[in-house]
């Protein structure tokens, strides 16, 4: 069937108009270029990429009581609930979906080497000579991890009121970390653990609180020789370990207790 040659050009027309208000209302305007990494789309549940996965990491302190979130590039409920979350704890409108208010909440944050303003990689780096080699697994991967829990140590110095939190140790290499007598199976051979002290937040407030920012492993006074710190990591998270973790925690001058099998998050899209 032939149509008329007015028709298709209104429909065309019309085709071009709607593809104009559908990419205004799907992508995000980029706020600035960011140095670290700029999203071009809103992100909500359904979607998936490595732009869901750089979220996923940016909010992986945000999961709740005594949970984490799946950095798997799938954006499910578990997801939206961290983002949930995040925007309520930056006085965002809190709907789940990370558009452009969430993203320049994001940019705010971060600096152009991509760690969260209030942490660096040299705070969390070898705690003997520096630099991420001779640990249990690559340079590489050590970093990567080192980066997850600082945006993790953001979110809980947020919810602590924005009290200033120092990692006195995080990657240990491994002769670092038998210098220093830790475990030969220690979380700080792989780049997922922090040890945290504060000038303002008592040492048990930051236990209690860090049960809520996706840390696994947690230790806190009254545990032997965790009296002077809190140890914070993410073993169920750490797959190169060869264990499987389960929900470590203790601090019992704190009241902060929970072991457990591992609860296996799966997001459904
Ligand atoms: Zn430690």
């Amino acid at each position: 069937m032939a149509v008329p040659r007015l028709s298709r050009a209104a429909l065309a027309l019309l085709t071009m108009l709607a593809a104009t208000v559908l990419a205004a209302v799907v992508q995000a305007p980029a706020a600035h270029a960011d140095g670290c990494y700029t999203w071009g789309r809103t992100l909500g549940q359904g979607t998936s990429g490595e732009d869901v996965r750089q979220l996923q990491i940016r909010v992986a302190g945000w999961p709740g009581y005594r949970n984490y979130v799946l950095v798997d590039g799938i954006y499910g409920p578990g997801t939206a609930a961290a983002v949930q979350r995040f925007q309520a704890a930056y006085g965002l409108a809190a709907d789940g979906v990370a558009g452009p208010q969430t993203f320049t909440k994001i940019y705010e944050l971060q600096d152009d080497d991509c760690t969260p303003i209030h942490f660096d990689y040299t705070e969390l780096d070898d705690d003997c000579v520096g630099g991420w080699s001779g640990g249990a697994i690559s340079a590489t991967a050590t970093k990567a991890n080192a980066l997850r829990v600082m945006w993790k140590l953001e979110a809980l110095r947020r919810a602590l009121g924005d009290q200033p939190l120092v990692v006195t140790t995080a990657f240990r290499n491994t002769s670092c970390n038998a210098s220093v007598g830790g475990a030969s199976n220690s979380q700080h051979l792989y780049g997922t653990a922090a040890d945290l002290v504060s000038s303002s937040a008592t040492l048990c407030r930051i236990a209690q609180e860090a049960r809520y920012h996706g840390f696994s492993g947690l230790y806190g006074p009254g545990y032997p020789d965790h009296d002077d710190h809190v140890h914070v990591d993410s073993r169920i998270e750490n797959d190169a370990d060869g264990i499987t973790n389960s929900w470590s925690w203790s601090a019992p001058n704190c009241g902060v207790a929970a072991s457990g099998a591992l609860s296996v998050r799966t997001e459904t899209v």
